[in-house]
């Protein structure tokens, strides 16, 4: 049967990601890829699980091989509001202003679900989360993309497109705007606490609200930790979201949102439809985990490890992009990822076909761009490849750079 001619609007516009195309050749064990976003498997606690999960399943079968509700395991959310105020100094929150999620992709999901309608706007960033994009991106909802700069999005430039929404009289269908606050992924940059504050007074100006997206402001590797937006503005005008994905491992599947209890009330009823309920075992398997080990003492070999490959990798494109004219790069103070900006003129994905041939894998920069437009940056991850790697690696980089250039006549030196 051919089923394309049933296929729904959303059915027929799902296309695999440019992402998963580029990366396929990655598995080659002559292969340097800094293209997945993965954590180091290294770092999962599996002996503490292991042990755990025998002792839930074998004591507590009839809770944790059961049905669950939809909002999540009571235990994993009170040790979630422990988190929220150890980690970030949050207070004043109940269990009613959290919801487990399976990771925070359901999270995502179920906010376009709830909020976009195909006449609705929401602002992202450019380069943008790629999981966030095509979560909302099912709704056929339009967007505004804001320049994403060193310190976060361009706040004037988002006024500025505001404020015609506001002459034209459709403000009122722009929703939210969605931040990576921490170490954003693809970019590697942090949002300053100026930006921060000036995106609040913005969302609180023409009424929108923020879904700040936070999954790696655990892994800080220098620096100082900046308040998060939800902090400054509070469960009225912030969704938090969090996940165990970076943190503790992504197979476990949970995510969190922290918001104002009649938000989790009706995410929580989008939710019901979608999967009934997040699984219990993982949830109480996590709960557990909180609960006899202290997490953020837990994490400091993993913030160790990544801080090192990231140092590396820093080093190597001093050593090798520094006398390259107009090539630039973040240096993020946390998180899994460097941001390479090469000079105008470079197409990041085209130079793909060459980097292929050098065995280095990253993913160009257009994956990541709202409007698909071509770019000449490109997105680093230093989480996976061993040190010695990551040098190697960073060698044919720009043995590809140097190939592309004259190819296409571009200068660089
Ligand atoms: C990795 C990542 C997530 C996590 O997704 P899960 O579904 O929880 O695994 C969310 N947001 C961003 C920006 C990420 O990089």
């Amino acid at each position: 049967m051919d089923y394309s001619n049933k296929y729904s609007k959303l059915g027929k516009s799902l296309e695999p990601s440019l992402i998963g195309q580029i990366l396929k050749y990655a598995g080659d064990p002559e292969a340097i890829s800094f293209g997945g976003g993965i954590p180091d498997a290294s770092t999962f606690p599996s002996e503490e699980l292991a042990e755990i999960s025998r002792e839930l399943i074998l004591e507590n079968a009839g809770y944790v091989l059961q049905y669950s509700s939809t909002v999540g395991d009571i235990k994993l959310r009170k040790q979630i509001l422990k988190l929220l105020y150890e980690f970030y100094g949050i207070e004043g929150l109940n269990e009613e202003n959290v919801m487990i999620t399976v990771g925070s992709q359901q999270a995502l999901d179920l906010i376009g679900k709830v909020f976009l309608d195909e006449e609705s706007y929401f602002v992202i960033d450019d380069p943008a989360y790629l999981g966030a994009l095509s979560a909302f991106n099912t709704r056929f909802s339009k967007f505004i993309t804001v320049p994403l700069l060193e310190d976060g999005i361009d706040t004037e430039y988002l006024e500025e497109k505001l404020r015609e929404f506001e002459k034209t009289g459709e403000i009122q269908r722009v929703k939210f705007i969605y931040v990576v606050s921490n170490f954003h992924n693809p970019a590697g940059i942090t949002f300053s606490l100026k930006k921060r504050k000036r995106i609040l007074e913005i969302a609180e100006k023409y009424d929108l609200f923020i879904v700040e997206d936070d999954p790696y402001g655990a892994l800080r590797y220098e620096g100082e930790s900046i308040e998060p937006i939800f902090k400054l503005g509070g469960p009225e005008r912030v969704i938090l979201l969090n996940t165990f994905s970076k943190i503790l491992c992504p197979g476990l599947r949970i995510g969190v949102i922290t918001a104002q209890k009649e938000f989790i009330e009706k995410v929580s009823l989008a939710k019901e439809n979608a999967v009934l309920c997040s699984s219990p075992l993982t949830q109480r398997l996590a709960a557990e985990y909180l609960e006899r080990y202290d997490l953020l003492e837990k994490l400091k070999p993993t913030i160790e490890l990544y801080r090192k490959k990231k140092d590396v990798m820093l080093k190597a494109l001093e050593d090798e992009f520094s006398n390259l004219e107009g090539v630039r790069w973040t240096k993020p103070e946390g998180g899994l990822f460097i941001w390479l900006t090469l000079p105008d003129g470079f197409d990041t994905l085209e130079m793909t076909e060459i980097a292929k041939e050098k065995k280095v894998f990253y993913v160009p920069g257009q994956a990541f761009r709202p409007t698909g437009e071509i770019s000449n940056s490109m997105r680093l991850s230093y989480c996976l490849p061993p040190e010695e790697k990551i040098v190697e690696g960073i060698k044919r980089l720009r043995e590809t750079v140097e190939i592309y250039a004259s190819k296409k006549s571009l200068t660089i030196a």
